[in-house]
């Protein structure tokens, strides 16, 4: 059965886990994840802003991007850095590696949810005596939809 990735699941997933590691989960961190399920292409941080912004003139940059911190910093979140774009993370209690699939046609990301191959990648990574740097490991990979245009 493929993990259950709906928006409603995915956000009460994370407010589960805030409460249960002792973090707030505040209505700011709640609607930029929320906003980053509903973009599955992931945002940047600009548009991201742009967005609260249209809803909450007040909100400042800062609000905006500690929140992002906060999301990326406790994996509910995950930095792209090929794209320069953030994504909501769709993994249950996610804080291992992992891959993700960016499309070069449509930019379009997916969180590759497969620990054997993350495993493998990280032994590999040790045996040759390397550590990874940062957990969100990018590969370009077109997508179903792109290969078959
Ligand atoms: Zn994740
Ligand atoms: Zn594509």
């Amino acid at each position: 059965m493929p993990p259950n990735t709906s928006p409603a699941v995915v956000l009460e997933r994370a407010a589960a886990a805030c409460t249960a590691r002792g973090l707030a989960f505040t209505p700011i961190r709640q609607r930029v994840l929320q906003l980053l399920l509903e973009h599955g292409k992931g945002l940047k941080a600009y548009d991201l802003l742009a967005l609260i912004k249209a809803e909450q003139p007040g909100a400042t940059p800062p609000t905006v991007y500690r929140a992002l911190d906060f999301l990326t910093e406790h994996h509910l979140a995950h930095k792209i850095e090929r794209n320069a774009t953030f994504v909501a993370c769709t993994q249950e209690n996610h804080v291992e590696p992992s891959l993700f699939l960016v499309c070069p046609k449509c930019s379009a990301i997916t969180e590759l949810q497969d620990r054997s191959v993350m495993q493998a990648l990280c032994r590999a990574l040790a045996a040759a005596g390397h550590q990874l740097d940062n957990p969100e490991v990018e590969i370009g990979a077109t997508c179903p939809n792109c290969k078959g245009s």
